[in-house]
C-alpha cells in the first residue's frame, strides 16, 4: 500500500550523498522526493507535503537555514539537519531556527534512520497538543508527573530543585530534539545571561546525578557537546 508510506523531501546538494540516503529511505519504505537546491526545495515542499525533510545547510542557491524559516513560517513538519562536523555554531543556529535535529556526517544507516523515527514519533505527539492534567512521561525507569511536579525513578522520587525540575520538564517535552543552551536558558530564566551557560550546566550536573547517570552515561539526558542537550533514547 504505497500510499501508506511516509513522504520525505531530502534535499541535498552531494550527489553521493542524496543517493546514499534515498537508498537507505527507500529501503526503510519511506517514499523519497530529492532536489539538490534550496529553492526547489522549498517549491516541493509546498506541493508535497512531506512528512518529514531531510536538509543539508550548505546547498549551493542559498543557505538551507533559509528553508528552515521559510517552512516554520507555517508548518511543524520535523526537519533534520545533515551538517559537517565542524560547524558547531551552524547545528545550534538550525536549532534555534526551528530545525528538530541534526545528523553530522559521517553519518551511519542505523543513526540516521533512528533520528528519523524519532522525529516522526514526536511529531504524533505534537499534533495531540494540549497535555491533560495528570499526564506523565515515562523513560526506562524515568517517569515525571507533571500534575503533581514530581520525578520518580522506579518507585523512588528523586528530589530536585524548582530549576531542575523545569529544566527536565523541559527537555522531556521536546523528546529526541535538541534543545540549543540559549533556548533552555530563555526558556528558564527568561533571558540570557552571560552565566547563563555556566548556571544551565551545574543545574544539568545536578540533575544527571539526582538521576544517577555515570559521566559519560547517556541513558536519560543526553549532552550534545558545543550544542546543547536532549532527552531521549540512549542509542541516538
Ligand atoms: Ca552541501
Amino acid at each position: 500500500m504505497s500510499n501508506n508510506k511516509y513522504k520525505v523531501l531530502l534535499i541535498e546538494d552531494e550527489s553521493n550523498i542524496r543517493s546514499f540516503v534515498e537508498t537507505i529511505l527507500e529501503a526503510n519504505d519511506y517514499q523519497v522526493i530529492t532536489t539538490a537546491t534550496c529553492e526547489q526545495g522549498i517549491m516541493l515542499f509546498s506541493s508535497h507535503t512531506p512528512d518529514f525533510v531531510i536538509l543539508d545547510l550548505g546547498l549551493p542557491d542559498k543557505d538551507g537555514l533559509e528553508f528552515v524559516k521559510k517552512v516554520r513560517e507555517g508548518s511543524n513538519t520535523p526537519i533534520l539537519v545533515l551538517s559537517a562536523r565542524t560547524n558547531e555554531a551552524d547545528k545550534v543556529e538550525a536549532l534555534d531556527c526551528g530545525a528538530n535535529d541534526y545528523v553530522t556526517k559521517p553519518f551511519g544507516t542505523a543513526e540516521l534512520m533512528a533520528r528519523v523515527r524519532v522525529a516522526l514519533r514526536n511529531r504524533h505527539q505534537n499534533t495531540d497538543n494540549g497535555r491533560v492534567s495528570g499526564e506523565k512521561f515515562t523513560l526506562y525507569d524515568l517517569v515525571i508527573d507533571y500534575n503533581r511536579r514530581l520525578v520518580f525513578m522506579g518507585e523512588n522520587e528523586v528530589k530536585l530543585t524548582q530549576t531542575e525540575y523545569n529544566i527536565l520538564a523541559l527537555l522531556s517535552k521536546h523528546t529526541g530534539k535538541v534543545l540549543t543552551y540559549s533556548a533552555i536558558i530563555k526558556e528558564i530564566w527568561g533571558a540570557l545571561d552571560v552565566g547563563g551557560i555556566k548556571k544551565l550546566q551545574v543545574n544539568m550536573a545536578n540533575i544527571r546525578k539526582k538521576l544517577g547517570s555515570k559521566p559519560g552515561d547517556n541513558r536519560y539526558v543526553i549532552n550534545e557537546l558545543g550544542v546543547g542537550y536532549r532527552i531521549g533514547e540512549e542509542n541516538m
